[in-house]
């Protein structure tokens, strides 16, 4: 099984956050694994040892060409012996983007699919095709949101983060806020701060929670006005904003989901949305892997470290 290893929260200071009376700590899930950390080591965690069990010993997933999930799986993949299969969206570029240069380095067979197969990619015909053309794989899904997925989610809370009023964490399929809400307290509100541009989240959310019969005891809410265009868009504003926080707290952000969360999160600071002396618990969910891809297409400078 995949050993992470849990850092205590990180409480942030600063004078912003005392005159607003509120209390921010984070959980440091970038730091849980070297390299398949964040969300999508508890995302993957019971997938592999379900993987493990299988004859096959063979996982294939699908993801864009800077996935995280691409990269944590193959990293994860690796370290178990596993055999991984990287379906990746599109057509091969000129270049691998380090995101796949480290997927196969970790020895994931990648093989590009064209974007029209790749839309219909849940159908029994297109698995099938995928079934003869690599023999038997435990699949899992793009952004890797399954029932096993969401159970492994359930664990990212724990004993000491139920003094907590709030948790927030970003959304891009739902599966690890799910998790989050069907583990919460009852005194806890869980609050998503969506990374794609759309109310459909409300309904994906509630369509996770049912299908997946969790009835949640703790309230949430979910926001859709942080994400600065869409999916994997951003303005300068949003780097600012990522940049300054990195300078003066010494953490990290993605600009893909957690540059999102922590904007949208001081923002309803800024707003007074939390009433005073709230204790609020960040998710830092990783994706720090995607920074160097994003500089090199963007010509931006984010620090990953
Ligand atoms: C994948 C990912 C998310 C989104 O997780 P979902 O379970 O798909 O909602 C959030 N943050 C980071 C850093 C991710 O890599």
């Amino acid at each position: 099984m995949l050993q992470g290893t849990f850092h205590p929260n990180q409480e942030i200071k600063s004078p912003f956050l005392t005159s607003k009376k509120v209390n921010l700590y984070i959980k440091r899930l970038d730091l849980i694994h070297p390299t398949a950390g964040g969300n999508k080591y508890f995302k993957l965690l019971y997938n592999l040892k379900e993987a493990e069990i299988r004859p096959h010993k063979t996982i294939l997933t699908f993801g864009g060409a800077y996935s995280n999930h691409i990269y944590s799986t193959a990293a994860a993949c690796q370290a178990l012996g596993l055999r991984s299969i990287g379906i990746i969206r599109g057509e091969a570029g000129k270049q691998l983007s380090p995101t796949l240069e480290y997927a196969k380095e970790c020895g994931m067979s990648l093989h590009y699919m064209d974007r029209e197969t790749y839309r219909n990619k849940q159908q029994a015909e297109v698995v099938e095709n995928l079934r003869r053309q690599f023999g038997s794989f435990y699949l899992i899904p793009e952004g890797g949101t399954n029932k096993l997925a969401i159970k492994g989610c359930m664990e990212i809370l724990r004993e000491e983060d139920h003094r907590m009023d709030y948790i927030g964490a970003a959304i891009g399929t739902g599966g690890t806020l799910t998790g989050l809400i069907a583990s919460a307290r009852a005194s806890q509100t869980v609050l998503g701060i969506s990374s794609l541009k759309g109310e459909f989240i409300h309904k994906e959310i509630e369509c996770l929670l049912e299908s997946h019969a969790i009835e949640p005891k703790a309230k949430y809410e979910l926001f859709t006005d942080y994400h600065f265009g869409g999916y994997a868009k951003y303005k300068q504003e949003l780097i600012e904003f990522m940049r300054e926080f990195t300078d003066q707290n010494g953490i990290p952000l993605d600009p893909i989901y957690t540059g999102k969360l922590f904007y949208g999160i001081y923002d309803l600071i800024k707003k007074d949305y939390f009433p005073e002396h709230a204790s609020i618990l960040l998710i830092h969910s990783g994706g720090l892997q995607g920074i160097e891809g994003f500089n090199m297409r963007h010509q931006e400078n984010l620090r990953s470290s």
